[in-house]
């Protein structure tokens, strides 16, 4: 498939912002794409070259672009940082370079490297097959020496050689990550439905589809050369991860009972990292919560739980927490930070040792358990799960009315954990979806806000004083779904030990960029900006109307944003929360109506 159609396809998504037109554009892309590249489309359209959970990287910065630039275009850095300032990103810049060289005629287009092995391509066209191929090669070399930073350039040149220069935009996009077309799951899946099906209704069952595979490629290819009776039979397949089912949060024990009815469980809320774990016999794969391989921070759970096992095959989720190594009790979700390391792990593990707390079972046996109620579920986690030192079921009570919720909240919280999650007996599991089957109950709900926020860092402030050498201030934003952007809501100062400025310099200082990402929507200064890829939790007193942040801008009122009042960092690093998972701007409207509504109650006490 020529690359060319897809370049003009992302030319006219580039363009809209609006669900609908790039739903169509979608669909016209699809019509002319062959089945045996479909799943390539999906990635691409995606920005990724396979699943995420796959965690296939491309390694290629800006600086490796401006190099290969250097190189195989002959331009001057000097000539690209100016052009990039007028336009603001590198890929619009490299073509906008080549399509100045061509224009003069400077540019001999017949370049290549010879790095990559074109015997397999026709010699003229240029074809997704080809691109996807080199970008694959790309993403296979190890390592970040100067032989394999020389290799990524020659097949940097090897893409853009062929390529026009508007191709040569999405191409280098591509290579770096920043190809946002803002087209959401769900706009792919309506858009598949409807090239393969004719039936825009079906998006359903897709959803289902990529709710248990978690690869939209696999279920574009499905329903390409399938039909919907494909995607009806689809399956779960082991060692690919399910999208994991979230819980609505509810205020108090009444609030609970109102929408549970009279008879649920309450199980513990630990607060550690959420675990699937894919088993059989001795293979374990690993997934957090945003699906990402998080094997290497937990060879402990890779060695110890298959003995645990007693089933052929098995889907687990679980929360890993650390413990203290003398009384047992539950730490906070920080100290599992200690193992997010490269290097010395073995030494991370036995000195912040953890326990797995089981608390769902989705696959057993070579069976889907999704469709069992609760109670099934949990009987079957008891029966196939063998419990000892390392490996537990988290504690769980059937609870009826608010005193014994209240009385179990107790025992949870003095246990060292966040509160409770309620759940429905007699309901299925439902991956991939927030809903009220499931309900989170945790202590602080009760005061100030109602809730702490989880915002994306944008921006830092050099630190003064004790935290010279630091960021003392850091720029936060909610996650804009529609937009697919990040707009600033607070800038966070307080809250932070000596350690954790540490840490997040360490975190941080790598994801600082050259110039602010696009997706940043912010009128304030920085000092420095990031590449929005981190989340921190917050708390605040309040939330209040603001003309400079950008958070629901226009959403409560025109020409306004909404801003945290006095932000406090809890001192939690959501490293296992994608930035997509951030607090919304929709989260943040409902606690800012809320805290209205308690104001005006009160008024009328
Ligand atoms: P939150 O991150 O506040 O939305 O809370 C949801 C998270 O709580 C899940 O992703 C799990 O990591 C964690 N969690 C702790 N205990 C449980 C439990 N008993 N059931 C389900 N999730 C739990």
């Amino acid at each position: 498939m020529e690359f060319s159609i897809l370049s003009e396809s992302f030319d006219k998504m580039e363009s809209t912002r609006k669900r609908l037109e790039l739903t169509q554009f979608l669909v016209e892309l699809f019509e002319k794409t062959p089945h045996d590249v479909i799943s390539k489309i999906v990635y691409l359209i995606q920005g990724k070259l396979r699943p995420d959970f796959e965690g296939i990287e491309l390694g290629v910065s800006e600086k490796l672009v401006l190099r290969a630039a250097k190189k195989s275009l002959g331009t001057n850095e000097k000539d690209i940082i100016e052009t990039l300032n007028k336009v603001g990103d590198l890929g619009t810049t490299i073509s906008k370079v080549l399509e100045r060289k061509t224009q003069t005629g400077l540019f001999d287009f017949a370049f290549d490297s010879g790095a990559h092995d074109e015997a397999s391509f026709d010699a003229k066209s240029n074809t997704v097959e080809r691109i996807y191929e080199i970008l694959w090669d790309i993403s296979q070399l190890e390592g970040a020496g100067k032989n394999v930073q020389d290799k990524k350039i020659n097949f940097i040149s090897s893409l853009w050689n062929k390529c026009k220069p508007t191709e040569v935009k999405f191409v280098t996009k591509l290579l770096l990550g920043t190809l946002r077309l803002g087209v959401a799951e769900n706009t792919v899946m309506d858009a598949l439905a409807i090239a393969f099906t004719g039936d825009k209704e079906n998006r359903k069952k897709l959803q289902y589809a990529y709710n248990v595979s978690s690869d939209l490629g696999k279920v574009a290819e499905t329903v390409a050369t399938k039909g919907i009776e494909g995607i009806e039979k689809f399956e779960i397949t082991l060692f690919n991860p399910i999208r994991p089912m979230l819980a609505d949060r509810v205020k108090s024990e009444a609030e609970a009972i109102e929408k549970m009815g009279n008879e649920f469980a309450a199980e513990y809320k630990l607060d550690g990292e959420r675990v699937q774990l894919h088993i059989e016999g001795d293979k374990v794969v690993l997934f957090s919560r945003s699906l990402e391989n998080i094997e290497s921070y937990y060879p402990d759970i890779m060695e110890k739980i298959p003995k645990n096992i007693q089933a052929d095959n098995i889907i687990l989720e679980a929360e890993a927490v650390a413990i203290n190594e003398n009384t047992g009790d539950f730490l906070p979700f920080q100290e599992l930070m200690h193992r997010r390391r490269k290097y010395k792990i073995e030494k991370a593990i036995t000195k912040y040792p953890i326990t797995v707390n089981f608390f769902d079972v989705l696959y057993c046996n070579g069976r889907n358990c999704m469709e069992l109620s609760y109670k099934e579920r949990r009987e079957k986690l008891e029966k196939h799960v063998k419990e000892d030192e390392f490996a537990k079921y988290i504690p769980m009570k059937i609870v009826k009315n608010e005193c014994e919720i209240e009385d179990f909240m107790e025992n949870s919280i003095n246990a060292g954990s966040e509160g409770l999650m309620l759940k429905m007996l007699d309901k299925p599991y439902q991956a991939g979806s927030r809903g009220s089957h499931w309900l989170k109950l945790k202590r602080e709900y009760r005061n100030e806000l109602g809730d702490s926020l989880d915002l994306v860092v944008i921006g830092g402030y050099f630190g003064k004083g004790r935290r010279t050498g630091n960021y003392g201030t850091l720029l936060l934003a909610t996650y804009d779904e529609d937009e697919d952007n990040f707009p600033s809501i607070c800038k966070v100062g307080t809250g932070f030990t000596d350690e954790s400025l540490d840490q997040l310099y360490q975190i941080l200082n790598p994801k600082v960029s050259i110039k602010k990402n696009p997706r940043i929507i912010s009128e304030m200064e920085a000092d420095v900006w990031f590449e929005p890829e981190l989340v921190i939790e917050v708390v605040a007193s309040e939330i209040t109307l603001s003309p400079i942040h950008k958070a629901a801008l226009n959403m409560v009122r025109k020409n306004t944003g909404l801003a945290l009042r006095f932000p406090k960092f809890t001192g939690k690093i959501r490293v296992d929360k994608a930035v997509e998972d951030a607090s919304t701007n929709e989260e943040v409207i409902t606690l800012y109506k809320g805290q209205k509504k308690i104001a005006h109650d009160k008024n009328l006490m």
